[in-house]
């Protein structure tokens, strides 16, 4: 077999990755007419699914949902698919586990209360739960991370009476206003492009740095008048990035000598372990914000601070927490979602889970690098515990605003494509996979052979082949 890698972009023939494209997304709507119908005929919905980042599709429309278990997903026109996307890490405890399935049950159905505004007692585990792993002492719950995150941030702003939020380059924390904004090419803030109706210049309440750039951060943090620097330990959502050495104790140090809070957002890097990248590197933030995984699939999120923070917020007289102050939502903290995050921490994402899952995500990555050294592509791949992902770009980049430069369209809709015909499915905004307690190394082996044969279409000389 003749392999040819291009030099340029990706490193592939644009000419024949175009054609395979297509033929995978004839294959795709020939597959799918039941998904394809259902799409058709949702006048109802606002671009025709029930949320709009549902058209995240490499296929012009997206399957649509029969059932779903474990690691498995079934579509509505009766194909199964190993799920790696597990619900952009919503399902990261597999889907519907049974302990969660019993403990919603017996919410729902033993004891009732699902809106209800009052604690349950269970809460207080809840917090313990989140405590003993993350190591912040004083926990509050949301329904969202996007949710917990904006709670932070007003939390950050009024205990140290300062105004601007620091985030890396291309980010993501949720629909934060103050998140959305990026390193423009001469080096200052800028919004990120197609940040939809923000309320004020990103520039006025944010400030940028990008990811593994202690210099950057430096220079902003000089300004004194950033309350927190809010950022994920590893970026995960332009791709995983990873800090180089000293980089997390660097930011540790700066937002301690120039009075910053330092806030961990660690609702996608909880796949690092039990306790998150935190506790996997022994990171000392001020506050964490974390959502997703945590409620087993049941609309969970949660922040928590330090008991000296918590305790400086409780004494401030003039701060409303107990009403329309702006940090709390009526159905937050709900006894269904309390049920699922305890049985969820309990139960399911257990230290033996996570070796599991780790295990599994180092066989995904090795399969994956495997296949790239054979074709000598200029890709890399890349593992945060439970997590990997593959780009198309060696040496992997060091910031958000390079990771968003390698970014190949075509190249991701050509492999998403490929494999949700043979039956994967990967996260859709990049070439994420998550590895839950029910994934096997079947379903990993299934991928690491459709992921060859992929590859193997794409940079082989000759006819393009027909689809089977
Ligand atoms: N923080 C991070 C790091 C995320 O990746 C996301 C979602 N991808 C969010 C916050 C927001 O989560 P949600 O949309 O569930 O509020």
């Amino acid at each position: 077999m003749f392999t040819s890698v291009v030099p340029g972009r990706s490193g592939v023939q644009r000419a024949r990755l175009r054609t395979l494209l297509e033929r995978e997304q004839a294959l795709f709507l020939s597959r799918n007419p039941g998904s394809a119908g259902a799409y058709a005929h949702a006048d109802s919905l606002f671009g025709r699914v029930p949320m709009t980042w549902m058209n995240k599709t490499s296929a012009h429309f997206p399957i649509y949902l029969d059932t779903a278990r474990g690691a498995h997903v079934t579509d509505i026109d009766g194909h199964e698919y190993v799920d790696f996307s597990l619900g952009d890490t919503g399902s990261m405890a597999g889907h519907s586990p049974s302990p969660v399935v019993e403990a919603v049950r017996r919410r729902v159905e033993d004891l009732g209360g699902l809106a209800v505004m009052l604690p349950t007692e269970q809460a207080d585990v809840a917090g313990a739960h989140l405590a003993s792993r993350f190591g912040l002492p004083r926990w509050s719950f949301s329904l969202t991370a996007t949710d917990a995150n904006r709670w932070a941030i007003r939390l950050a702003r009024a205990v140290t009476g300062r105004q601007k939020i620091l985030f890396n380059s291309y980010c993501y924390h949720g629909s934060v206003d103050e998140s959305l904004i990026v390193t423009s090419p001469d080096g200052e803030g800028a919004p990120r492009p197609g940040n939809v109706g923000a309320p004020v210049p990103v520039t006025e309440t944010s400030r940028v740095a990008e990811f593994n750039d202690l210099d950057g951060l430096e220079r902003e943090l000089a300004h004194g008048d950033v309350a927190a620097v809010l950022m994920e330990p590893a970026l995960t959502n332009i791709g995983i990035v990873l800090p180089e050495p000293g980089y997390l104790d660097g930011v540790r140090e700066l937002t301690r000598r120039f009075g910053a809070l330092f806030i961990l957002d660690e609702t996608h890097t909880f796949c690092a372990g039990p306790g998150g990248a935190t506790r996997a590197w022994n990171l000392d933030p001020d506050m964490i914000t974390i959502g997703k995984a945590i409620g087993g699939g049941i609309p969970a999120g949660a922040y928590g601070l330090s008991v000296e923070l918590a305790d400086r917020l409780l004494n401030r007289e003039d701060l409303d927490l107990v009403d329309m102050g702006g940090v709390g939502g009526t159905l937050a903290g709900n006894a269904l979602s309390i049920a699922a995050v305890c049985a969820t921490l309990g139960e399911v994402l257990t230290d033996r889970a996570f070796d599991h899952m780790h295990a599994l995500a180092e066989r995904f990555e090795t399969g994956v690098a495997e296949v790239i050294a054979r074709h000598r592509l200029p890709w890399s791949v890349t593992r945060l515990g439970a997590r990997v992902e593959y780009r198309f770009a060696d040496p992997a980049p060091r910031t958000g605003t390079e990771a968003a430069a390698v970014h190949d369209q075509e190249l991701d809709d050509y492999l998403h494509t490929y494999l949700a015909n043979r039956g994967i499915l990967m996260t859709p905004f990049h070439n994420m996979a998550l590895m839950s307690p029910a994934t096997t190394r079947e379903d990993v082996d299934l991928h690491t052979r459709l992921f060859a044969e992929a590859v193997a279409d794409l940079v082989t000389s000759g006819p393009v082949p027909s689809a089977p």
